[in-house]
């Protein structure tokens, strides 16, 4: 085959029919599981002013200093978004959804884009649902976020995977452990990583989310943040890991678990895959109690988690999860000249308004063609029709999985639907 001319940007990936289909179906599982969590869904746009998203997730975070997709017009500067927790944040503060009363417990599915290097299960376009809980401290809140994540992975059947979970407290906590780091890193700091010595002054807290080979020795024996924790920080995550016991929801604490944005507090969490390969995050997530002030709002703490759809399409592939069905249609109409052609084209819609999918040859092929367009198309039925079939006002209608055929008038066929197809 000839190379195509135009071709999709590196990183940005075509979910074709026989994907999308699984798509849909994971799609509509979260949201029939999130209404039976209570959730609502909120949509943003694509893109976002560029000032949230620097100032939400922090300039010194990958995402802002190297993966942002971003342009301008005139003197408005747009990002494509990364993430949705800074735009739903900024949804929440622009259409006081404080006014609708309670906690918003709010969920989202839709495309982000970052510009980092393509490889399996990263991608430049990936798509993420997750789930955001404003308006509430209460470590109930951070359990059900993170119930509500393992419960759409176990019902596809994803089950094997790890939850990890820390603390990184609240400012108090992280202001003296920051100390304490530093500290720790100081007597090495001219054997940092160059992006590590940049963060060194900063947010040094970052250095503990390095790949770079050089900083690991360093942050394996760096002080743990655990024992840097406030009474009040403590008091949360000993709440968050009583609520987990209770659900018998395991957990595997990781005092070196930082998220790859500024903005989380207190619970930080991330479900892992072994069948995932390099990439082997499925989803993320933590408590942000600071962002909605520092976005502008009132302050008002929140949870939330964002997880990877390719990932989890990964994963099922992996396991040899099937997800929906194959294609298929109820009824493919075979006609046999033109006036069998006019009155399959009128019948179409009289199935479908009966909620039967149904199709017909769009190319006036023979017989033979047409029934093997049938089964290409995984028809369960056919209906044949041709001039002696009009005469009559009987047709043969035929299971094709069973082989079997019956002489029947088109009413008798919709009563065969009813009441359920
Ligand atoms: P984050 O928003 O970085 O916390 O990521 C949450 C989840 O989104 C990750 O655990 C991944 O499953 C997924 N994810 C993040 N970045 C990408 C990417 N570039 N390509 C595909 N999936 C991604």
């Amino acid at each position: 085959m000839a190379q195509p001319k135009y071709t999709t940007h590196p990183g940005m990936v075509d979910i074709l029919p026989d994907d999308a289909r699984k798509w849909q179906y994971v799609e509509q599982l979260i949201h029939r599981e999130a209404k039976i969590f209570n959730l609502e869904e909120i949509r943003t746009p694509i893109m976002e002013q560029t000032e949230l998203i620097v100032r939400g997730l922090g300039q010194l975070t990958d995402i802002v200093s190297k993966e942002i997709f971003s342009f301008s017009r005139g003197d408005d500067h747009y990002v494509l978004r990364p993430e949705l927790t800074a735009p739903v944040v900024r949804a929440y503060v622009e259409h006081h959804l404080e006014q609708r009363g309670g906690s918003q417990k709010l969920y989202y599915i839709g495309p982000m884009f970052r510009a980092e290097r393509p490889q399996k299960g990263r991608q430049r376009q990936f798509h993420q649902f997750g789930i955001e809980v404003l308006g509430t401290d209460d470590a109930v809140a951070d359990v059900e976020v993170i119930a509500f994540m393992i419960h759409i992975y176990n019902t596809i059947g994803i089950t094997n995977t790890t939850l990890k979970l820390n603390s990184i407290g609240d400012p108090e906590s992280r202001e003296s452990y920051k100390k304490a780091l530093k500290a720790h890193l100081k007597p090495n700091f001219e054997s940092l990583s160059e992006v590590s010595k940049k963060r060194y002054d900063k947010n040094p807290l970052r250095i503990l989310d390095s790949k770079e080979e050089e900083d690991q020795p360093f942050i394996e024996s760096a002080p743990v943040i655990t024992d840097y924790l406030s009474e009040g920080s403590i008091e949360h995550y000993r709440k968050v890991k009583q609520y987990l016991d209770d659900l018998k929801i395991p957990y595997e604490e990781d005092p070196y678990l930082v998220r790859g944005m500024d903005y989380y507090t207190e619970t930080a969490f991330e479900l892992i895959s072994p069948d995932l390969g390099s990439q082997d995050a499925l989803a993320g997530g933590g408590r942000y109690d600071l962002l909605v002030e520092e976005i502008g709002g009132q302050p008002t703490p929140a949870v939330g988690f964002a997880a990877g759809m390719e990932r989890l399409m990964i994963a099922c592939e992996e396991l040899g999860i099937t997800l929906g069905e194959n294609k298929k249609v109820d009824v493919y109409i075979v006609t046999l000249g033109d006036q069998a052609r006019k009155w399959g084209v009128k019948k179409l819609p009289e199935l479908r308004n009966k909620g039967i999918s149904a199709t017909m040859d769009y190319k006036g092929r023979s017989m033979k063609a047409q029934m093997k367009d049938a089964n290409r198309e995984n028809a369960r039925y056919t209906i044949i029709v041709g001039d002696n079939e009009l005469t009559e006002g009987t047709f043969t209608f035929r299971d094709m999985a069973e082989s079997e055929e019956h002489s029947l008038t088109f009413e008798q066929i919709l009563a065969r639907f009813t009441p359920a197809v």
